[in-house]
């Protein structure tokens, strides 16, 4: 179990002090500070940062300091901390390349394209053709599959 501590690069706040349990990711070398970012935002369970890779200008990343990999697996006040910055730090986003769209991407799992196994959420201008490119094949509801995943969800959810 390794205990991350401050760094100058992305402080983790007194009171969020993250245990690692499992190998760390390049997003909690990042947290720990072992690797540097370009931070643009950042409070006790919030980080965000330039992706190093950008589909467009202004690509940004925003990760809880919770070390989870995948959105379901996050506690409410991570997933509460993500919500309450994500329309901010997107009209950040958007003043500052201009950019009037955006698409906000978060991929869970391998088959889903992510990549690295801590939860991250993408902002990414449109900027022309520049940014996210999103396959869509649309099927159709059909009212029995519906009505079985209504009940099924609802019971999940209880
Ligand atoms: P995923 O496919 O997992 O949703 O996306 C992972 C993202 O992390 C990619 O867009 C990639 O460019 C970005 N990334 C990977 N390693 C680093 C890094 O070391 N620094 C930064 N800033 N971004 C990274």
């Amino acid at each position: 179990m390794v205990k991350l501590r401050n760094c100058s690069h992305a402080r983790l706040h007194p009171n969020s002090a993250i245990h690692y349990t499992r190998a760390m990711t390049i997003f909690a070398k990042i947290l720990s500070g072992e690797i540097p970012c370009h931070r643009v935002y950042e409070d006790a369970h919030v980080l965000a940062f330039l992706d190093i890779g950008p589909l467009s200008d202004g690509h940004l990343l925003v990760i809880p300091k919770e070390a989870k990999a995948q959105l379901h697996e996050l506690s409410d006040e991570s997933a509460a901390a993500l919500g309450r910055v994500l329309p901010r730090l997107a009209r950040a986003v958007m003043a500052a390349t201009g950019a009037t769209a955006y698409n906000i991407l978060q991929n869970n799992g391998a088959s889903a394209h992510q990549a690295v196994m801590h939860v991250h959420f993408h902002i990414i201008p449109k900027l022309g053709s520049a940014g996210l490119g999103v396959g869509w094949n649309a099927g159709t509801l059909d009212a029995v599959r519906a009505r079985v995943l209504v009940e099924t969800m609802q019971a999940a959810l209880s």
